[in-house]
């Protein structure tokens, strides 16, 4: 099998990025968990995130921190995906924290940990706002909390959290985390000790280090995507990312047709290969090329971002991704190979898919 399409993953500057983004929260009195979801639990860019001085890993994927341990990865695991109640087992047997929601779940987890002999640390989550997972009603988040301590011997509550903008895009302003702040303080005056954590959210909470704003009583964030791609802080929120290497990550796929052809279909129009029938502009004859890699290893065309700014993508599907090269800077021809950007959820899709063949720059 060929080299392409591929992912190529630069070790060094990812270890740089953590370096970056370690030293910046520690100034603020925070640690960070490195996320290693966003690029389907890659071994190797946990490994970066660990070299990068971080201690701790977390995914929302048990497989990927079942893999993490296998590969003897040295790191405090967190699970940062509402456990199901069916993973309680593997909850225990495999993170040494996890976050939660559920108070049946979180009676699984015990019974686990008894019988497991451990002892499984929790972060309950406070919903401020976004609406996803979390306690809307803090009254009974503070009940349950009262309820594990003085009840669950095999739980060890560790801290509240919370998760903004990944379902309502709610901003982590200083007011909400303000809010965390009061209810992890009513957490505590409940259960009359300190909280060890209170987790702010991921890379979107970094803005508050950015602005210098930070409530001082955060001193947890789980981050990925700020380590990964800085690029999205930039693209997002208009921060200068300058101090950290924003190509750890380039999609390569190979030329494998390059001819002139009509822009409009040619024939009677029914539908494309997923059942849509999409208005095509005629602009005449055109130059364009054909690229080994398509909708199954990305998912959303209209997101890939190519290197070269006159590429215009107009299609794609399974396996083809269609290109005009009409005003492309560079001659192509086949065998050539084309490199893009990627955002987030590029990135999630390319490392998940079994064609992209991943190459590391160490
Ligand atoms: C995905 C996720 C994170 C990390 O998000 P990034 O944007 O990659 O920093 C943190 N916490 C939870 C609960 C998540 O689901």
């Amino acid at each position: 099998m060929g080299d392409y399409p591929q992912l190529e993953i630069n070790i060094n500057h990812l270890i740089h990025n953590t370096k970056v983004i370690k030293e910046k929260c520690e100034e603020f009195g925070i640690t960070v968990t490195g996320v290693f979801k966003g690029i389907s639990g890659d071994l190797k860019v946990a490994e970066a995130f660990l070299k990068g001085g971080l201690t701790s890993l977390a995914s929302s994927r048990l497989e990927q921190i079942e893999a993490a341990r296998n590969a003897k990865l040295e790191a405090y695991m967190i699970l940062i995906r509402i456990p199901m109640i069916s993973e309680a087992y593997d909850v225990v047997r495999l993170s040494d924290c996890s976050l939660q929601s559920e108070i049946e779940v979180i009676k699984e987890l015990n019974k686990e940990a008894e019988k497991q002999h451990k002892v499984h640390d929790i972060i309950l989550m406070a919903d401020v706002g976004d609406l996803r997972e979390g306690y809307w009603d803090y009254d009974e988040l503070d009940d349950v909390a009262y309820y594990i301590e003085n009840n669950l011997k095999n739980i060890h509550l560790k801290g509240v959290g919370t998760n903004v903008g990944c379902y309502g895009s709610v901003a982590a302003t200083k007011e909400t985390l303000e809010k965390l702040i009061s209810i992890a303080e009513n957490v505590e005056r409940r259960i009359g000790r300190k909280l060890e954590i209170i987790s702010g959210g991921a890379s979107s909470s970094l803005l508050r280090i950015w602005d210098k704003d930070m409530p001082s009583r955060i001193n947890h964030l789980r981050v990925g995507e700020a380590i990964i791609l800085p690029q999205d802080l930039e693209w997002h929120y208009g921060y200068d990312m300058s101090e950290m290497y924003k190509d750890c990550f380039r999609l390569k796929a190979e030329v494998i047709e390059v001819k002139n052809k009509p822009s409009h279909p040619v024939g009677t129009l029914s539908v494309d290969a997923f059942g849509h029938t999409p208005t095509y502009i005629d602009r005449g004859i055109r130059k364009r090329m054909l690229l080994g890699l398509g909708r199954a290893d990305y998912s959303m065309l209209e997101e890939l971002l190519p290197m070269d700014e006159g590429l215009e993508l107009i299609g794609a599907s399974s396996d083809h991704t269609i290109c005009d090269i009409e005003n492309a800077k560079k001659e192509y021809k086949v065998g050539d190979i084309v490199e893009f950007d990627m955002n987030y959820a590029i990135l999630l899709f390319v490392s998940n898919s079994k064609n992209v063949k991943v190459k590391y720059l160490i």
